[in-house]
């Protein structure tokens, strides 16, 4: 398929643009670089600079390409952020989702593969299944619920096929593609820059949430693993429309990550205890049966010393990240 890609030179959108490429797709990404890397976008992907806020090119470029299928990943993703920022995340992430929708359905593409979130839900029992209650804790959660929201109505009125893939945490590198945003919020990553010498104490924001140790619980998915469910979607997506949880169906706490943290790299990762950050659940953990059972989904590399290995030689080869011209003083 010629599939197009918004957001493809982004951590997951980049592995996923790979993966495509491996598998034969054709991929064009779409991406404005404000927050991902030319140098992530893989060999053999078009990659064309169009930002979503410009809906007539957003509509030029679906009707000129006629994509059959788009994987859309553009978005703003801080959790954190959002809750100073709340109208940068229902505005910007529903409308330049709109764009997109609008320009697919004037073009004649209807499949539609859609980054949603764990952080829809609200705290309730874990592991969490696809009809778990629903109850963003932050703004960011709530823009990508919007948006589900939207897809439900367009593929009864509309005819859009689309999946809604709810990531849990995705990490881990694969293949020289590996996560770095600026500003870096991510758990793993800010360890491991910690374990480079370039932050002196790992923070934990919180340590009196209702959890064992009082950290955060989160569901790490390798970012391969993550990829494959994008693949299995879209070729599902002929037979009707569905929202998967996409997670390794287990939790680890934020100490629980820093203590592989340390067994990986032969770091001693002193910490230390921060307030907690607004917006963040206590405890996210998919419950995975849906995307096994329908899809066939087995992740292979999410076991977390995996994930934590695969993302340490990847910041360890690039310890400013795609920065060429800060990786060349190194
Ligand atoms: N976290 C932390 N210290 C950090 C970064 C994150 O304690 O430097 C915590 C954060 O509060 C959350 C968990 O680690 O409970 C995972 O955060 P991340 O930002 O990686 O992903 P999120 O779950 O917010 O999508």
């Amino acid at each position: 398929m010629r599939i197009l890609v918004t957001g493809g030179a982004g951590y997951i959108g980049s592995v996923v643009s790979k993966l495509l490429l491996e598998r034969g797709h054709e991929v064009v990404i779409l991406d404005n670089l404000s927050t991902g890397h030319a140098a992530a976008v893989p060999p053999g992907a078009k990659l064309v600079r169009v930002d979503l806020r410009e809906r007539a090119a957003v509509k030029a470029l679906l009707r000129a390409l006629e994509p059959e299928a788009v994987m859309h990943f553009a978005a703003n993703i801080q959790v954190g952020e959002s809750v100073r920022r709340p109208l940068k995340y229902l505005g910007d992430n529903v409308r330049n989702t709109l764009h997109v929708l609008e320009a697919m359905l004037g073009a004649g593409v209807r499949r539609f593969v859609f980054s949603s979130t764990a952080a829809i839900f609200a705290p309730s029992q874990q592991p969490l299944r696809e009809d778990a209650p629903i109850g963003p804790e932050s703004p960011y959660g709530e823009s990508k619920y919007l948006v589900e929201r939207i897809l439900c109505w367009l593929g009864e009125l509309a005819g859009l096929r689309y999946a809604s893939l709810r990531y849990f945490n995705a990490a881990g590198a694969w293949q020289g593609l590996g996560e770095d945003h600026h500003p870096e919020t991510h758990l793993i990553p800010r360890v491991l820059r910690v374990a480079l010498g370039q932050a002196p104490k790992v923070q934990i924001y919180g340590q009196n949430y209702p959890t064992p140790d009082g950290t955060c619980v989160r569901d790490y998915v390798h970012v391969y693993d993550l990829a494959e469910a994008h693949l299995l979607a879209l070729t599902a997506l002929d037979g009707g429309s569905r929202a998967y949880n996409v997670g390794s169906g287990r939790g680890f706490s934020v100490r629980e990550v820093i203590e592989v943290a340390r067994r990986v790299t032969g770091h001693p990762l002193p910490v230390e205890i921060c307030p907690p950050r607004p917006g963040d659940a206590p405890w996210l953990v998919a419950d995975p049966g849906r995307i096994r059972r329908e899809l066939g989904w087995s992740p292979c590399y999410s076991e977390l010393e995996q994930i934590v290995s695969s993302a340490w030689e990847w910041h360890r080869a690039h310890p400013h990240g795609y920065s060429e011209e800060k990786d060349q003083g190194e």
